[in-house]
């Protein structure tokens, strides 16, 4: 069983046909996944794809593309959402200096914010950071020794003074279908001298379909190729990659129940 730990199945290209998405997951082995918020407005789409499915848990949380666009987003609501069952992280948050489709500042408050509620909840703070590796570094380090949180830097593409940093935190790193890229040779590399036991997989669907799906729109039952890749990067089997990023999930996404089928 492979776990697709971030996916946008309320997007178009998904959600239009979500049953037949889903179903393809499932025969693929992808016995669970994660549908996260990028915005507090689309968030009751998402805790209904949740509470629909079994097999779908969500996050709560505002992407640093929306950080502008609204004001900043309250501690009080995303303590709140959080309490749904469904909801197992705190994100999409994070630093994006690579589009910087919001001001940089506004960016930072709200991933503060997102910190906090991960603090204060135990729910892993989900980190999307592009061309933003030391400013993602101080914050997490500074806000880290003003009490801990668990989290996860999402669809890996940082430099490894990143990974090596987060890690001495206790954080994950996410792989997406960007490690099968050919351009990818630097982020395998790093990728390659990460903790075994720290690493999860995911889609980022519909965005960033794996090769060999490449330039199409992506979808979760693709984890599959990502994986694949991992696995010879690790050097392990299909099964042996399945298998310890399916724990590795499921120990840090502690609120997210295992399927009886992987246990
Ligand atoms: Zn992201
Ligand atoms: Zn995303």
């Amino acid at each position: 069983m492979l776990v697709d730990s971030h996916c946008h199945l309320n997007y178009p290209g998904l959600i239009e046909e979500l049953p037949d998405v889903l179903s393809r997951a499932r025969t693929a082995g992808v016995g669970t996944m994660v549908c996260i918020c990028s915005r507090m407005g689309e968030f009751p789409d998402i805790r209904a794809i949740a509470e629909a499915n079994p097999d779908v848990y969500c996050s709560v949380g505002v992407h640093p593309h929306d950080s502008g666009d609204d004001a900043p987003v309250a501690l009080e609501t995303l303590l709140h959402e959080a309490k749904h069952p469904k909801v197992v992280g705190i994100g999409e948050t994070g630093l994006d200096f690579y589009y910087d489709k919001s001001p940089r500042d506004a960016q930072e408050i709200n991933f503060r914010t997102h910190i906090a509620a991960a603090r204060e909840t135990g729910l892993p703070l989900i980190v999307h950071t592009r061309d933003a590796d030391a400013r993602t570094v101080e914050i997490l380090t500074e806000e880290y020794q003003k009490g801990p949180f668990p989290g996860l830097i999402h669809c890996f593409t940082a430099g490894s003074e990143l990974a090596e940093s987060v890690i001495e935190l206790g954080f994950y790193i996410s792989l997406s279908g960007i490690i099968t890229f050919k351009n990818a040779e630097a982020i395998r590399e790093t990728v390659a001298r990460l903790p075994l036991e720290r690493i999860l997989v995911e889609t980022d669907s519909p965005f960033l379909a794996p090769i060999p799906r490449r330039g199409k729109r992506n979808e979760p039952a693709y984890v599959v190729h990502t994986a694949e890749r991992a696995a010879e990067l690790f050097g392990l089997s299909p099964a042996g990659l399945a298998r310890t990023t399916t724990a590795n999930f499921f120990r840090l996404f502690t609120r997210a129940k295992a399927p009886a089928a992987a246990v």
